[in-house]
């Protein structure tokens, strides 16, 4: 069984997918505890569904794009068998995973969005560095969610040591909510001149920053 906090249709908010028409399966449960999580709903709660029921609702819902996400949703195994369902039926899966769990067994046709935690976040002692060496450049995206000079200054340092400018399809910097000047980051941003993405929660801006479901 896996146990599900909640399964919508909305629009993709993040990535280089954003502002595509996704079904979004968001799996209950959290090792971990970033101080700027905006998902504390999910760590507690949730609703059992077998795997077959969560297929079933994907394919009532009608997207192609499917994204699993939490709370960590690679934290439940069965987890991993709906990846390879859902792959097995064609969908594109994206997996937004937090860094913690390794995604060494993850279907390799899933699409990874892999958070790196920034030191702000308080969790950057438990990041699973081989994750980063399991990046592929035609489909994986990196992610640094930023407070404050300290966690870009810390993202910089591990583009350069994993070398994730030509490791990814993607570096994803996302500013906390409400945490961070966005005109200063997009100065650090343009000045650094990496090949990084500067990334708004799309969603945020559409339903307000404490919806969800939609
Ligand atoms: S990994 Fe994600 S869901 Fe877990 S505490 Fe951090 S931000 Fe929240």
């Amino acid at each position: 069984m896996l146990r599900v906090t909640e399964m919508f249709r909305s629009i993709q908010g993040e990535s280089t997918h954003a502002g595509r028409p996704c079904t979004f399966v968001r799996l209950t449960g959290c090792p971990m505890r970033c101080t700027w999580c905006d998902s504390e709903y999910t760590f507690t709660g949730g609703e059992h569904f077998t795997t077959d029921q969560v297929m079933q609702k994907v394919r009532d819902f009608g997207c192609r794009l499917v994204e699993v996400t939490g709370g960590e949703p690679l934290a439940q195994r069965e987890a991993f068998d709906l990846i390879r369902r859902l792959c097995d039926e064609d969908y594109e899966v994206l997996i937004e995973t937090g860094g913690y769990v390794s995604t060494a067994e993850v279907d390799p046709r899933a699409k990874i969005i892999l958070d790196v935690k920034c030191p702000a976040s308080g969790e950057a002692e438990r990041n699973d560095w081989t994750n980063l060496s399991r990046l592929r450049t035609d489909r994986d995206e990196v992610k640094f969610v930023m407070v404050d000079r300290a966690d870009w200054d810390f993202a910089k340092k591990v583009i350069a040591e994993y070398d994730l400018e030509h490791r990814t399809k993607a570096i994803l910097i996302s500013p906390a909510w409400g945490q961070i000047d966005l005109q200063g980051l997009a100065n650090w941003i343009a000045a650094s001149g990496l090949q990084v993405r500067m990334q708004l929660q799309l969603h945020k801006y559409i339903w307000g920053p404490d919806v969800h479901g939609v």
